[in-house]
């Protein structure tokens, strides 16, 4: 779950790490081919009698499933973004599961409750949207549907002479290589500046995980909640007075901002700007010794931010 420590050396590449790359390059290859459903035995073999019916992005692995298969399955998470559905009839892409819309798969996009939104399961396929040739989105005022409407890219329209098929996106022939999947691979466990601010010798792991989310911008506030009509008011809930955002938690809110003074004044030292964006900018490059001080001011910010 947590972010590897940079693989990377100043003098090149570590080689061990570059080895592992390359297996789990690989290892994406043959998820390639069980998406594409290529005509080899073994693909046919693992739909046959692993996948069946199932959707090979969400489905649990059999217990006695070989090592193999276990470190298959356990790319899928990298695979996803990838793999990329392209619809022709619609009848073998799962609806909310699939990497096919513009906002990725909608399930990760919007959460387990975005199949009630349309009143279909959760393993509809895409063509239950298609009729005639056309999309056909039940009428909803649901603010999730919009907006799952409203980011459809236009292009993107049903071929029902068609079936579907998969593409490889990180290459422009949409088809798998090995140098575009090391390089993706590669990138994703780059070092950020931030990293040790995060993930150091006495973090808690809670705080830091709720820490990386909001790094990342990825923290549902109200604001965001609001937008895919999960709730209807998007006040903060520290200080009731303004709009629940990600910039107004940190700390731009005047509660949690007055926490955060405190804080920071306990430890000796003020900022005129307390912004997220600032402090983990400062404490990426204030706090990269093991002093206490920096082990001090990194789990306080994690702690505030949690
Ligand atoms: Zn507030």
């Amino acid at each position: 779950m947590f972010p590897n420590r940079v693989l990377c050396n100043a003098k090149g590449t570590d080689l061990v790490s570059n080895r592992v790359l390359w297996n789990k390059a690989s290892m994406l290859r043959h998820l390639w081919a069980l998406c594409k459903k290529e005509d080899i035995l073994w693909v046919k073999w693992v739909h046959t009698y692993v996948i069946k019916h199932n959707c090979i992005w969400s489905m649990n692995l059999p217990g006695d499933s070989s090592w193999t298969m276990r470190k298959l399955f356990g790319l899928r998470r990298v695979g996803h973004q990838y793999i990329k559905a392209q619809i022709g009839n619609g009848e073998n892409t799962f609806l909310w599961l699939d990497n096919w819309h513009n906002l990725g798969p909608l399930l990760l996009k919007y959460g387990d409750g975005v199949t009630t939104n349309l009143g279909r399961s959760l393993h509809a396929k895409v063509c239950s949207i298609i009729h005639n040739g056309s999309w056909r989105w039940h009428r909803s005022r649901s603010a999730i549907v919009r907006d799952i409407i409203a980011n459809i890219d236009p292009t993107l329209l049903p071929h029902p002479a068609n079936e579907d098929s998969v593409i490889w996106t990180l290459s422009p022939t949409g088809s798998y290589s090995a140098k575009s999947a090391w390089e993706a691979l590669r990138s994703s466990v780059s070092e950020v500046g931030w990293y040790h601010l995060v993930w150091h010798k006495r973090y808690v792991p809670r705080w830091s995980f709720i820490q990386w989310v909001t790094i990342l911008g990825r923290l549902n506030t109200r604001d965001r909640l609001m937008d895919w009509g999960i709730v209807h008011d998007s006040s903060c809930v520290l200080c009731l007075g303004n709009v629940e955002s990600q910039a107004h938690l940190f700390f731009a809110c005047h509660f949690s901002s007055r926490v955060w003074l405190g804080i920071i004044a306990k430890l000796g030292t003020f900022t005129r700007d307390w912004s997220l964006t600032f402090e983990v900018s400062w404490g990426s490059h204030s706090c990269k010794n093991k002093s206490v001080w920096a082990s001090l001011f990194k789990l306080c910010l994690a702690a505030a931010i949690y």
